[in-house]
């Protein structure tokens, strides 16, 4: 019984499982880790791959079911635990190795992607099954509604595909809305390095905590007019009307405040 307090909608379409697999297209030898299993409806296509997939699954009851299910498999590992506390460290993955994949609990999907993000040195890559509106935010380009603070902070990092869409008719029970498949490859060189990120986020959640205002007034508490023209950007403009280099270089002049790395 799938238990909604873990975000559990187990897939069952076994065309959308295959199109999954063959969008990931794990091959032997490769470092997985697969983040709820389940009841393994993408595991069992992991493994016979011949990857080494580490599996991630908090539900207590699942555990037997999937040791049960895989634990002969030589290239299998189970890790019972909370994702979003796991130290992928302990993985002992050799930098820019971890292909990361998990049609995850929409509840915890951002937290989760951004403690992923801590470590995008270990990642190669990730595809995630989220809900559509998530993945079109995050896929989002400067200029509409959905690009905001997640655009930004996984562009940074990342080259975001949004690959394709599922119904809910595909899961068991079907959620209530529609969900898509993406993919998050982080830069191996970031397009747009900020001198220090967590000024750029900071930037950004000022900006968009109000999206209809103005940068010059949302931003005024942070930097004054003078360093938002430095950094070239026209202070009459919403936020959603600025891209990542822009921001990045809001960010850098933040840095160059008097201050401005103690204050939070
Ligand atoms: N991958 C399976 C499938 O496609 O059928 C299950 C998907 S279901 C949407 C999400 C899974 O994540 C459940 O098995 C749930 O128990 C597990 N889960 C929920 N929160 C978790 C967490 N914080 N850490 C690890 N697993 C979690």
């Amino acid at each position: 019984r799938a238990r909604k307090r873990f975000g559990q909608n187990f897939l069952h379409d076994a065309g959308v499982i295959h199109r999954i697999l063959r969008a990931i297209h794990a091959r032997e030898g490769e470092r997985m880790l697969e983040i709820g299993p389940g009841q393994g409806a993408l595991t069992e296509g992991l493994l016979s791959s011949g990857a080494q997939l580490d599996v991630i699954e908090i539900d207590l009851d699942l555990i037997p079911i999937l040791q049960a299910k895989f634990g002969q498999q030589p290239n299998f590992r189970l890790n019972q635990g909370d994702a979003l506390k796991f130290d992928f460290n302990r993985l002992d993955a050799a930098p820019n190795s971890l292909r990361v994949v998990g049609n995850l609990p929409y509840n915890i999907s951002t937290p989760l992607i951004f403690h992923l993000l801590d470590n995008a040195h270990l990642i190669r890559d990730m595809h995630f099954m989220l809900q559509k509106e998530v993945v079109e935010r995050l896929a989002a380009e400067p200029g509409g509604g959905d690009w905001g603070r997640l655009s930004i902070m996984v562009q940074y990092h990342c080259r975001v595909e949004h690959l394709f869409n599922v119904g809910p008719g595909a899961f068991n029970p079907p959620p209530k809305v529609d969900s898509a498949i993406v993919r998050l490859a982080p830069h191996e060189v970031l397009p747009h390095p900020a001198k220090d990120h967590r000024l750029l986020e900071r930037v950004v959640r000022e900006a968009f905590n109000q999206r209809r205002k103005t940068l010059r007034n949302t931003l005024k508490q942070l930097l004054p007019a003078s360093a938002i023209e430095a950094a070239e950007v026209d202070g009459s403009l919403r936020p959603e009307q600025l891209d990542l280099a822009a921001f990045v270089r809001l960010a850098d002049q933040l840095a160059a405040q008097p201050g401005a790395a103690h204050q939070d």
